[in-house]
């Protein structure tokens, strides 16, 4: 790869998962926003994982971000549980059920940012409390492009953290179900709008196997996902689509409109990968060749003829 790679510091849930789907069911394993998006983001990138976990997290997992050359200084490990979250899917796997979200240790978690990640150019505010996400832009120096997630339970729970954060971003990822939700409309196109109008300069509405929506104030991109005919656990999808997208622009250091459809399209290659198996098992043994692959193959599939 060439330069000029710049680092990624990514803030987010460390958990240890329960699911079920219709093809199986796994008990407390490694998943949690930073984990997938993490691991996503170090195909392209330098990542500095910034987090908590509990006494009770298997020291296994820690192998696999040190594998992939995760910089887990900023990992802390409190006295107590680690995050965990159980949820199921029925066929439609757009749609998580969640069952429990136990905080645990991210209930009392204050993000100290270590002062050498003070000035990564590129962050991510992965799915977490947007307290702690706000926290962590409270501590960094001048990014040169921040992007942000959520989900239905903060939302739900902290609609107006969730909005102060979207102020302070230059992107934000969410998916179709929670832009309905927060913009109180069934159209995604004028969730996109609104959106907007809250403050990032980007939007990318993520539509689970039907793709992702990339709003600017000029612009509209749709990327496809990668079809796949065996999805068996759908969970990360999104935040290892994310992780994607802000490692290869990390990776280019270009947030241009026209690379952030590419980065886009590099984002729904590494989900695709994700669904295939359970936690991060597929990208546990994923080969950067394989996301070159099918970034070809996602290219020649979206060319129309003059
Ligand atoms: P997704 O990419 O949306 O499928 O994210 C799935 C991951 O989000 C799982 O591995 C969970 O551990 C994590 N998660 C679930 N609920 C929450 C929450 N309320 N806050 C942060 N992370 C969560």
């Amino acid at each position: 790869m060439h330069a000029p790679r710049k680092p990624v510091l990514i803030v987010g849930s460390v958990a240890l998962d329960t699911i079920e789907t219709p093809f199986g069911a796994v008990r407390d394993v490694l998943g949690g926003a930073a984990s997938y998006s993490s691991v996503a983001s170090s195909f392209f990138t330098n990542v500095r994982m910034v987090g908590v976990v509990g006494e009770d997290f298997p020291r296994e997992h820690l192998r696999l971000f040190q594998e992939r050359e995760i910089d887990i200084a900023g990992l802390r490990t409190s006295t107590g549980e680690t995050f965990r979250w159980s949820g199921y899917y029925e066929y439609d796997m757009n749609q998580a059920h969640t069952v429990a979200t136990h905080l645990n240790v991210f209930e009392t978690f204050c993000p100290t940012i270590p002062a050498e990640y003070r000035r990564t150019p590129y962050v991510f505010l992965a799915n977490i409390d947007p307290d702690l996400q706000l926290a962590v832009l409270d501590q960094i120096e001048s990014p040169k492009f921040t992007i942000a997630d959520t989900m239905n339970f903060w939302i739900s729970g902290k609609r107006n953290r969730v909005l102060d954060v979207f102020k302070r971003v230059d992107a934000i990822t969410i998916n179709d179900a929670e832009a309905r939700q927060l913009c109180d409309t069934a159209s995604l196109v004028t969730a996109g709008r609104q959106l907007l109008a809250m403050g990032p300069k980007m939007v990318i509405i993520k539509k689970g196997e039907h793709g992702a929506l990339l709003f600017t104030p000029d612009d509209y991109f749709v990327a496809p996902s990668f079809p796949l005919e065996d999805v068996r656990d759908p969970t990360g999808a999104g935040d290892t689509f994310a992780g994607g997208v802000v490692g290869y622009l990390a990776f280019t250091d270009d947030v241009s409109e026209e690379n952030m459809r590419k980065a886009v399209v590099y984002g729904s290659v590494m989900a695709s990968y994700t669904v295939e198996d359970f936690s991060l098992n597929r990208l546990a043994r994923l080969e950067h060749g394989e996301v070159l692959v099918r970034f070809a193959e996602m290219r020649r599939m979206t060319m129309i003829a003059e």
